[in-house]
């Protein structure tokens, strides 16, 4: 059985674009967009950056494969089963619910990721201590990778992205910037990037879930096992009614930034987090003249289902 190439997966350094935006609604607020959206036309968005450190270690363990868990519109399953075609090596995807054939479910398994349902009962145990034995055996050497690449490794691997932005800022005539703007899930990605920023600038994270599903407490665990202060970012709701919501508001809304920017937004997450930014504008709450960075969190695969009635994760 082959393991996990190390050096091709440590030897690969996306770069993600960072490109000037106007929207008709910033009133003088200046945006930036990091397009992790464009980083590779398979393995896209921010689900790399948390998913590269749990590959490393994985290679380091001499590991066999990869199994990861998510849903059937999964961007996190997507990103792993790409990568593991990529880099040639076994990825097991646990999907929660039912068999599904979603264009996501449908690129998984032409990626060859080894698909396992196990019912809605089923993927709520994910987190009890049974859980993983069965697996373990099934697919024995594989490594775990907790949902959406979560954990202290995966917000790590976002901690390198203000760098990606500073190198870029001469070409974009900014001297500096006064803070981040992304949609938050876990808040993974976040915590990363207060971690890259050591307390410089505000990380404003955009919940695409409701504020009382453990977001905040999960941030700060993470801050706290990586060291840093719990301080320098901001989480405010932008789920409007709940995760995959969409209302006609939230789509029209989309569209006409998209019209605007020639951005491609999908609406769980990056539209969502860009329409909370335009409502706190509105509110007076971010100034003209302040420049953020918007980051492109990717998951444009999962609008092929997500527009039509479909939710997910
Ligand atoms: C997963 C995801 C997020 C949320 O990332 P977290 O690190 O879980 O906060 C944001 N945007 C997109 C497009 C995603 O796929």
């Amino acid at each position: 059985m082959t393991s996990i190439p190390l050096a091709a997966i440590s030897a690969w350094h996306p770069q993600a674009p960072l490109q000037r935006v106007h929207f008709d609604w910033l009133a003088g607020v200046e945006l930036a967009v990091l397009r992790l959206d464009l980083i590779d036309p398979l393995i896209s968005g921010n689900k790399w950056f948390k998913l590269a450190p749990h590959l490393r270690l994985a290679a380091e363990r001499g590991a066999a494969g990869i199994v990861s868990l998510g849903g059937a519109h999964s961007n996190h399953l997507h990103a792993l089963a790409a990568a593991g075609q990529r880099f040639s090596f076994a990825t097991v995807g646990l999907l929660r619910g039912h068999p599904q054939n979603t264009p996501t479910v449908q690129d998984l398994q032409g990626f060859g990721m080894q698909l396992h349902w196990l019912g809605y009962g089923g993927y709520r145990e994910r987190h009890s201590p049974a859980f993983w034995s069965p697996w373990h055996a099934r697919y024995p050497g594989f490594t775990a990778v907790p949902e959406g690449g979560g954990g202290l490794p995966g917000a790590l691997g976002c901690a390198q992205l203000p760098a990606m932005v500073a190198a870029q800022l001469p070409a974009l005539g900014w001297d500096d910037y006064h803070g981040w703007w992304l949609a938050a899930g876990t808040g993974t990605t976040l915590a990363g990037l207060v971690v890259g920023e050591g307390g410089r600038r505000t990380v404003h994270g955009a919940l695409a879930v409701p504020l009382d599903h453990g977001v905040p407490e999960q941030v700060r665990s993470l801050l706290s096992e990586a060291g840093v202060s719990d301080a320098g970012y901001r989480l405010l709701d932008a789920c409007r009614g709940g995760f995959a919501r969409q209302d006609a508001e939230l789509l029209a809304f989309m569209t006409q930034c998209e019209a605007q920017s020639g951005l491609p937004l999908e609406p769980l997450y990056t539209a969502k987090a860009l329409l909370a930014l335009r409502d706190a504008i509105g509110r007076g709450e971010v100034e003209a003249g302040r420049r953020l960075v918007f980051v492109h969190t990717g998951g444009l695969q999962g609008r092929r289902a997500a527009l039509g009635n479909a939710s997910g994760s």
